[in-house]
């Protein structure tokens, strides 16, 4: 066990570890899932003890049509190919399912519902620590809920004097981690496919032969 899986462990749940079963959501639109996602999930889940990482797919937002948004099945399908091997990785639909628009805080609540017994901590990139606190209740997501902050490279810098930017930092429901962050986005890559480009590597070969087979992001 390395320090860091240590220390972490000990930020998350001090001294008296929790019984319950210790899942990190990550949320995301996966348009695609690509290896910058998976090497941050699978290094998560292994450098702390998190029993499982969920991808919570988000669905399509009926207000806000996106062209280059491809159907709800379709990216969970290929978040299911991407993680078929992992036992710690989930797919999660459980916004499929819930009034839209829908938001973080509303999720929270219902999978706190559903499963009483599992501890729900959210994963975080530093660029959406940023703007959490203009998220619905978000207040009343850190009264419930953990965060895992991970580093971007990308870090708007505008809102980061802020007084309640500054307290969100040294709250104690925030825990910063390190991670290996790579430099890559699902719209580089549907850009990319776009242009013609060869996009191995930065997907799972399944992904890749799915977004291939079926002439996604042409
Ligand atoms: P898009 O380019 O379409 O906005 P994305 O690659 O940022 O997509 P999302 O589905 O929006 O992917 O990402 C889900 C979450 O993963 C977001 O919180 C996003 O900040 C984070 N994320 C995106 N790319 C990376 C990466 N390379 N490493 C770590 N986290 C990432």
């Amino acid at each position: 066990m390395s320090d860091t899986k240590i220390d972490l462990d000990q930020l998350l749940w001090g001294e008296n570890p929790t019984g319950a079963k210790k899942i990190g959501l990550f949320f995301g639109t996966f348009n695609p899932i690509h290896v910058g996602h998976l090497i941050l999930a699978n290094y998560i889940v292994s450098a702390t003890s998190l029993d499982e990482v969920w991808f919570v797919v988000t669905p399509h937002n009926p207000h806000k049509k996106k062209a280059s948004l491809l159907d709800d099945h379709h990216r969970l399908a290929m978040v299911k190919e991407a993680i078929e091997d992992n036992i710690h990785l989930r797919a999660s639909d459980v916004e499929f399912g819930l009034p839209q628009p829908n938001y973080t805080t509303n999720t929270l609540a219902h999978l706190r519902e559903k499963y009483p017994e599992k501890a729900f901590v959210l994963i975080m990139g530093e660029d959406n620590l940023r703007s959490f606190h203009k998220w619905k209740n978000y207040e009343e997501i850190l009264k419930h809920h953990k965060i895992v902050v991970y580093p971007r490279v990308h870090v708007a810098s505008e809102d980061s004097t802020s007084e309640v930017v500054a307290s969100l930092d040294a709250h104690e429901q925030i825990i910063k981690c390190d991670a290996p962050i790579m430099n890559i986005s699902a719209t580089f890559i549907r850009d990319a496919i776009k242009n013609g480009q060869d996009v191995r590597y930065m997907l799972t070969d399944p992904v890749f032969k799915y977004v291939d087979e079926m002439n996604f992001y042409r």
